[in-house]
């Protein structure tokens, strides 16, 4: 899939695709939000339990290539606990190493796997549209996302 990726980053991206976790419907969810990424075919829904402004609980369901749904598996355990500011600044910061390669956080723990999609740009849209998802949820927008 990706040669070029170093070998533990591409391990943990097969793990989560093929094991995604918080892969569920959150039956407490106060917010959902679907999103679509037309051009490979990927489709999420994430559901999220927010109240005062943290996220207390995030799942999702949905199907996709690899790297949507590790994207999502990862994001999700990231996302916990947070609150929106803090869940807007990891997306500003996982935007910028999915674009370019590179980021200044420190705090990206397994979302730097991600560090090499930026050379396949047609996979950007794929990282991306759970996030797109989960920050409409904490937006309070229930609605459909689309990366087209
Ligand atoms: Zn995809």
């Amino acid at each position: 899939m990706f040669d070029d990726l170093n070998d533990l980053y591409q391990q943990v991206i097969l793990d989560h695709s093929k094991s995604p976790r918080n892969f569920f419907k959150l039956e407490v969810a106060n917010r959902v939000a679907e999103g679509r990424n037309p051009l490979c075919g990927d489709q999420v829904t994430v559901y999220s339990l927010v109240e005062n402004e943290v996220v207390r609980e995030i799942s999702w369901q949905g199907s996709g290539c690899a790297i949507s749904k590790a994207s999502a598996s990862i994001m999700t355990d990231a996302l916990k606990g947070k609150t929106a500011e803090q869940a807007k600044e990891l997306f500003r910061n996982f935007h910028d190493l999915i674009t370019t390669g590179s980021s200044d956080s420190k705090d990206l723990n397994k979302l730097a796997a991600f560090g090499g999609v930026n050379k396949y740009p047609a996979r950007v849209k794929c990282a991306i549209l759970p996030w797109h998802a989960a920050l409409a949820t904490l937006d309070g927008k229930a609605n459909i996302v689309s990366t087209e």
